[in-house]
């Protein structure tokens, strides 16, 4: 069987970045890579977007980019600027075609469906496939949204909308999350952050068509693409061995208290990169330990208190923009993280850390 020098498990958003980081670096011309994905075929299943605080690969693969956007509670709506970081929209099939079209081109490079079609014992190992025990307390952000596109001009494609909470709570955290494309089309999504411990919140085709038709108003429309997906609001567990890293949502890679990613992701594969000739003996690539503890508290709040969060998000944004999308974005210094702690209500925050 063959042997490789590194292994990439799951070839998605993780494994893709780190061999592509990788390839363009030139770290694979004397290094054989082995990428391990079972899908049969690749093709536009997410779309990834993120305020740009950092720098990236995947410009090119921006289907659109924002400058403003809005927060809304009912009967209230806050507007703010984000020129310095603007809101970017990946899209996965322009992100997957780029990287496998540059990938192919390397013959040290070999695609597999199984790691079992080769030998694996010598190999350095990137895995990005989670390893997700059945736990009933634990929180997910889980989500679907379609685009839709319109014949006359109906969203204004220069804003878009975080977060919308004047939508059915169900005695959870609920809102909707819009993104214009142009001035026909965007992507709406009916977004949930709960335990999903039963189907109760998955009606999401009847959310989206009542909130579409009877809170945007918008009767004529056709469906042209629908993504729907969870994102763990907790850390997977993995074992940790000397010839092995986990990427990704395995890896650690997720803003647990946002859900953001994908620029985690693209950060662990610079990193994995600048130290692969030494990669058993590099410290371990991961998110500032002071937002894992603020988004500790963060999420213990959000599980006591749901009915709390409509307000405590709309009260965040009322800081800079600058600093709360810094914040978000693991970026922000210790003056910023305070003025964002300073909006939260102090009581219900410091009864979560003592909990
Ligand atoms: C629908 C959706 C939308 C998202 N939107 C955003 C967003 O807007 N912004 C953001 O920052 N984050 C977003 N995320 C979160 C995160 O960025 C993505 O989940 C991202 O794809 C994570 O990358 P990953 O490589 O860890 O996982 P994936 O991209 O899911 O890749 C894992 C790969 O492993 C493969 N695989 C599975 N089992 C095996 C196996 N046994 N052996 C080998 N391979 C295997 C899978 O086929 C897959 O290709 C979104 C997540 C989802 C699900």
């Amino acid at each position: 069987m063959k042997e490789f020098d590194y292994i990439i498990v799951g070839g998605g958003c993780a494994g893709l970045s780190l061999a592509y980081e990788l390839e363009i670096n030139e770290k694979l011309k004397d290094k054989t890579l082995a990428i391990i994905e079972p899908r049969a075929e690749y093709k536009k299943d997410k779309t990834w977007s993120f305020w740009k605080v950092a720098l990236h690969n995947f410009d090119d693969c921006v289907k659109k980019s924002w400058e403003n956007f809005s927060v809304n509670i009912p009967k209230k709506t806050n507007h703010l600027e984000c020129k310095s970081y603007p809101y970017q929209s990946v899209d996965s099939g322009l992100f997957y075609e780029k990287i496998n079209n540059k990938l192919k081109k390397n013959k040290n490079i070999s695609f597999f469906k199984d790691i079992s079609e080769i030998n694996s014992k010598d190999s350095f190992i990137f895995s990005s496939v989670p390893i997700i025990k059945k736990d009933h307390r634990n929180l997910w952000q889980h989500f679907c949204g379609i685009e839709v596109k319109t014949q006359n001009n109906f969203f204004d494609d220069e804003i878009f909308n975080l977060m919308d909470f004047d939508c059915d709570q169900r005695d959870s955290v609920h809102f909707f999350y819009t993104l214009p494309y142009s001035k026909t089309s965007a992507l709406i999504e009916t977004t949930w952050l709960s335990k999903m411990n039963d189907n109760s919140q998955k009606d999401y085709d009847n959310q989206i068509k009542d909130y579409i038709e009877n809170q945007l108003n918008l009767k004529n429309y056709k469906i042209t693409y629908k993504e729907e997906g969870a994102i763990p609001l907790f850390y997977p567990t993995y074992k940790e061995t000397k010839n092995k890293i986990n990427i990704g949502t395995a890896g650690g890679m997720t803003r647990l208290s946002t859900g953001y990613t994908f620029l985690n992701i693209q950060e662990h594969s610079k990193y994995i990169c600048k130290n692969i000739e030494n990669i058993s003996n590099a410290k371990k690539f991961e998110i500032n330990k002071k937002y894992q503890f603020l988004d500790d508290i963060f999420l213990r709040v959000l599980d006591e208190n749901p009915q709390m969060m409509p307000d405590i998000f709309f009260n965040m944004f009322k800081s800079s923009p600058k600093t709360v999308i810094k914040f978000l974005s693991n970026k922000s210094n210790y003056l910023e993280d305070l003025s964002i702690i300073l909006r939260m209500p102090k009581w219900t925050f410091v009864k979560a850390l003592f909990r």
